[in-house]
């Protein structure tokens, strides 16, 4: 591809022009890869303050690793019946909420395997603990685990949105997107939710107040083609029903043997975060995943076109990797990345933090 025909897609960029599935597969195979990347950095600085990065912080609570879907790249799951399997107690789930309020942490991200074995009841008993008692926001239950509790519940999808909703749940992550394709879900998870069902999950969720978050997991055998519908996707949802908050792209950890990760090239992610900047005009956030990059990519990518630093995760057992761990750490790391830190709640609100700093920093 010309340098000028490259230069064009980037302007069309630059000024809000909608780019097309062909703009973004240029954008991807272009060697120019610093180019798309300061244009990525450009379209930030034009949408969000130049000098605030965001964060948030939540704890984990994985309340289930009893799973009956078979994902190839996944070390986290057991088998129903399995003697090596958990699942959290009403009173294991409420110290570890304590434990993360202790620590400044106000949001719960609760996300599990797919446990046939478990009633209604212990979601919604679950989802009041967590924000009837203890008043923490919570965001929950990947579409496939939705999808699962509403057939074996009995109750229409929206139904039981507004049940979990009205119990307690705030906010819906994108979990299991990984790649979208049926080319890929077909290798990377033939059990799980198709991409289409994944959107559909995900629309409903937004039709019933419950926004969230939306990623790419990479670093497989996808191609640039499986990258770019995964994005469109993505894209026609967020035109559809407009709940996603922001956009967040990962690469696969090495979990199993099974599962060969490929490595992931610093210009490649890089050029991830701006090409997601560029052609998710509809999406407001672009988050970097420091708890799966590192530090030194998670830094630039900030110059890349992300404008948030994703989050501190107290606890993680499905992707396994080290990022911050603490809101102090947090804060100094945006700062030494040259930007002013902001906190924020896992919806993008910024009025319940006003000073930036955590009471309890440490
Ligand atoms: S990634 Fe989630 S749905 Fe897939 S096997 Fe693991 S726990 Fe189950």
């Amino acid at each position: 591809m010309s340098s000028n025909s490259l230069r064009s897609i980037l302007d069309k960029a630059f000024s809000g022009e909608r780019l097309s599935c062909p703009d973004a597969l240029e954008l991807l195979r272009s060697p120019n890869w610093t180019d798309v990347v300061a244009a990525g950095d450009a379209r930030r600085r034009a949408l969000h303050d130049p000098a605030i990065v965001s964060y948030t912080a939540f704890r984990v609570i994985n309340y289930t690793n009893f799973c009956d879907v078979d994902c190839t790249f996944c070390s986290f799951k057991d088998e129903i019946d399995s003697e090596h399997g958990y699942t959290l107690s009403l009173e294991e789930i409420a110290a570890k909420t304590e434990e993360a309020l202790a620590l400044g942490v106000d949001t719960i991200f609760i996300q599990g395997g797919v446990n046939p074995k478990l009633p209604l009841d212990y979601y919604l008993e679950s989802l009041r603990l967590l924000h009837g008692k203890y008043g923490v926001h919570v965001r929950g239950f990947s579409p496939v685990e939705l999808l699962r509790l509403s057939i074996n519940a009995g109750i229409p999808l929206p139904e039981l949105l507004a049940i979990l909703k009205d119990a307690g749940l705030g906010s819906v992550p994108g979990a299991g997107a990984e790649i979208l394709t049926d080319r890929m879900r077909a290798i990377l998870s033939p059990k799980k939710l198709s991409g289409e069902e994944w959107c559909d999950v995900m629309g409903q969720c937004h039709r019933q107040g419950l926004p969230g978050s939306s990623n790419i997991v990479f670093g497989a055998v996808e191609t640039l083609e499986d990258v770019v519908e995964h994005l469109s996707l993505i894209r026609a949802q967020q035109d559809k029903t407009g709940g996603f908050l922001s956009f967040v792209p990962w690469t696969f950890q090495p979990q199993t043997k099974r599962f060969t990760v490929r490595h992931v090239r610093g210009d490649e992610y890089l050029r991830m975060v701006a090409v997601a900047r560029l052609f998710l005009d509809n999406i407001p956030n672009i988050e970097v995943s420091v708890l799966g990059m590192g530090k030194e990519l998670g830094e630039l990518a900030l110059r890349a076109g992300a404008n948030d630093i994703n989050s501190i995760v107290i606890e993680e057992n499905v992707l396994r990797s080290s990022g911050l761990k603490t809101l102090s750490a947090a804060i100094k790391f945006i700062r030494e990345a040259g930007f002013t830190p902001r906190r924020r709640t896992l919806n993008y609100e910024f009025g319940k933090y006003p000073d930036a700093e955590p009471v309890t920093a440490r």
